[in-house]
């Protein structure tokens, strides 16, 4: 269950779970507001290079100290490949060349709700694939063939893509 607001964010006044466009959500009584889930929205990438995947570990929950492929929460306003592109600027430094759609991954929080998507991207360094630095929320990065990959992998896109990816690599 995503968490609810106890008093109005505008207003301060009690909320109350009404009917509303055909599901029970918090209202204001006093001034209507109403409150919708929206479904976060994350962007991650398959970085692929010379038969290698990046990878970045984890410095903060969930998953802390755990491997996942580079991305994160898309921004209000944003677009899919500009929030992938801040991501990667966070993170690692890297600029990339973003291909096609991949797939699309439900989000599923620790209590195993979805609580939104994930859209997977496939990419490759537009220039050198140096990691320049780790920032924001890893604490390292590199670049792994198939049988090198960390056995502490973090959430089941990434968990699904590089099994994919291993898949196809060894022709099988
Ligand atoms: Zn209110």
């Amino acid at each position: 269950m995503n968490r609810r607001f106890r008093y109005c964010p505008y207003c301060a006044g009690a909320i109350a779970e009404e009917s509303r466009f055909n599901a029970v959500r918090p209202v204001c009584k006093s001034c209507g507001f109403v409150q919708f889930h929206d479904p976060k929205v994350a962007v991650i990438a398959l970085i692929l290079h010379e038969g290698r995947v990046l990878l970045v570990q984890r410095a903060v929950d969930p998953a802390q100290g755990k491997w996942s492929l580079p991305g994160g929460y898309m921004d209000a306003g944003e677009m899919p490949l500009e929030a992938l592109q801040r991501e990667l600027n966070e993170e690692v430094g890297l600029t990339v060349e973003i291909g096609r759609l991949l797939d699309i991954f439900p989000m599923v929080s620790d209590r195993g709700e979805r609580i939104g998507i994930v859209l997977a991207f496939e990419a490759g360094p537009a220039g050198s694939a140096a990691i320049p630095y780790v920032a924001d929320d890893v604490q390292a990065a590199g670049w792994y063939r198939p049988e090198e990959i960390p056995s502490e992998i973090a959430f089941d896109s990434t968990r699904s893509l590089l099994q994919r990816w291993i898949e196809l690599e060894s022709g099988s």
